[in-house]
C-alpha cells in the first residue's frame, strides 16, 4: 500500500487514516492543497476492491478539487474523503457520526458535503459532530443539495461546447448520451430535455433508468454500452475514468461534457480526444456547479437561489475561453485546463507563504 510513490500521489499536503471499530467505519482524508482555503470536497462512500484503489481515488478526487476550487474561483483549497463500504448495506447513523468525528479531528482543514453514496441527510448526521460540513438542509446559510446546482452548470457547459462545436445557442435536436441517472444525471437530463435533446440514458439501476424514460422521453439503452452510443454527446454522469483505453476510440460523439469526476483515465487520453477532434469539457471545470454553492455556505453568505442559480452559469465563460485557448495553441482542453489550475494555486500559494514566484 503507497500514498507517496503512488502515481496518483501529487504533493498533496496531508493524507489522514481513520477507522472506527464500533461502527466499521474505515476512512481515510486527503487534503491536495489549502493554498485558496481550507481542502473542500465531498465523502465519496464506495465499496472499493482494495485498500490501494480508495488511497488512489481519494487522491485523485482531492487533486481535482484543488483544481475546480481554482478554476471556479473560489476561496476554497481541494480535498476529498472517502469511505471504503457498500452504501447500501453499511451506512448507518452511527457510521456517519464516526465518520463526522473523523472529520473534526482534522480541525478544519477539511471540509466535508456529500458526493457519490452520500445524501444531506447523512451530512446532517456529520453536522451533529463537527462543523466541518456543507450541503445541509437546515441552518441560517444551508445550501441544500449541491446536485441541482452541479447539473445546471452541467447544462451550461454542455451550451458552452455546443456554441463552440456547432455554434449553436442551444441543444435542441440533438442527441446526447447520458450515463448514470443519480442526482446530477437526472437534473441535468430534466434541462436537456427542457431545451428540446433527443435523449439515450443508461443507468445500472433499472429504476432510475425508467423514471427518465417515463418522464423526459428518454430512450434506455444498455449500461455496458452508453459511451459509445451513436450520439452527438457523451455526458458521463456516473462513475470516473470511462474514457480509457478501451474506449477512447470508439467513442463516435463530437463532445464529451458531464459531471463525473476524474473521467479522463489518464492525461493521454485527453490527448487522444483531441487528436480525434472530440471537445472534451475539463470535468472539474464542468461540474463546479455544486461547490459554487457550497462555497456560499461555507462562508456564510446568505445567497438566494436566483442568484446562486445564475452565478453557476460563470461555467459558460471558463469553458469558452478554455476551449477558445485550445483553438488557438492545438492543446488539449484537458491540459490547458490543468495548467491554468496549477498556475492559479502556485500564485496563491506564494501569496500565502509570501514567497515570489520566481524564488
Ligand atoms: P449518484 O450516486 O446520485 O448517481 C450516480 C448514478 O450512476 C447512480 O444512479 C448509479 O446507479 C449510476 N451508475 C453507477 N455506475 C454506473 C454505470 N457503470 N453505468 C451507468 N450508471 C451507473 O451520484 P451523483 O451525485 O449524481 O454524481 C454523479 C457523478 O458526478 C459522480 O462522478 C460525482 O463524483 C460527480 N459529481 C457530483 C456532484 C454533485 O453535486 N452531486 C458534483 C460534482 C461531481
Amino acid at each position: 500500500m503507497s500514498v507517496f510513490s503512488s502515481d496518483s500521489f501529487d504533493n498533496h499536503e496531508q493524507v489522514i487514516f481513520g477507522s472506527d471499530p464500533e461502527t466499521g467505519l474505515q476512512a481515510i482524508i486527503a487534503i491536495h492543497s489549502t493554498a485558496f482555503g481550507p481542502g473542500a470536497g465531498g465523502c465519496r462512500m464506495w465499496p472499493y476492491a482494495s485498500e490501494q484503489e480508495a488511497i488512489t481515488d481519494v487522491l485523485r478526487l482531492s487533486r481535482g478539487m484543488s483544481y475546480k476550487n481554482a478554476m471556479a474561483g473560489l476561496a476554497l483549497g481541494g480535498g476529498k474523503s472517502v469511505i471504503i463500504g457498500d452504501a447500501k448495506k453499511d451506512k448507518t447513523p452511527e457510521l456517519m457520526r464516526a465518520f463526522g468525528r473523523f472529520v473534526h479531528q482534522a480541525g478544519g482543514r477539511y471540509i466535508t458535503a456529500e458526493d457519490v453514496g452520500m445524501s444531506v441527510r447523512d451530512m446532517e448526521e456529520v453536522g451533529t459532530q463537527t462543523p466541518y460540513v456543507a450541503g445541509l438542509d437546515s441552518g441560517e446559510t444551508a445550501s441544500g443539495d449541491p446536485s441541482p446546482y452541479t447539473a445546471h452548470g452541467v447544462f451550461f457547459g454542455i451550451k458552452a461546447a455546443v456554441k463552440h462545436a456547432f455554434g449553436e445557442d442551444s441543444v435542441k435536436g440533438l442527441r446526447i448520451a447520458v450515463q448514470g441517472l443519480g442526482h446530477v444525471g437526472y437534473n441535468l437530463c430534466r434541462e436537456l430535455a427542457a431545451d428540446g435533446a433527443t435523449l439515450l440514458v443508461a443507468d445500472i439501476n433499472e429504476e432510475n433508468a425508467r423514471r427518465a424514460v417515463d418522464e423526459f422521453g428518454a430512450t434506455a439503452v444498455d449500461p455496458a454500452v452508453i459511451a459509445l452510443a451513436k450520439a452527438d454527446i457523451y455526458a458521463p454522469c456516473a462513475l470516473g475514468a470511462t474514457i480509457n483505453d478501451e474506449t477512447v476510440d470508439r467513442i463516435p460523439v463530437k463532445i464529451i461534457a458531464g459531471s463525473a469526476n476524474n473521467q479522463l483515465a489518464t492525461d493521454h487520453h485527453g490527448v487522444r480526444l483531441a487528436e480525434r477532434g472530440i471537445l472534451y469539457a475539463p470535468d472539474y471545470v464542468i461540474n463546479a456547479g455544486g461547490i459554487m454553492n457550497v462555497a456560499n455556505e461555507v462562508a456564510k453568505r446568505k445567497v438566494s437561489h436566483e442568484q446562486a442559480w445564475q452565478d453557476v452559469e460563470r461555467i459558460y465563460a471558463t469553458l469558452t475561453a478554455i476551449f477558445a485557448r485550445a483553438r488557438e495553441t492545438g492543446e488539449p482542453t484537458s491540459a490547458i485546463a490543468d495548467e491554468m489550475a496549477r498556475q492559479k494555486i502556485a500564485a496563491a500559494k506564494a501569496v500565502k507563504t509570501g514567497k515570489s514566484q520566481a524564488a
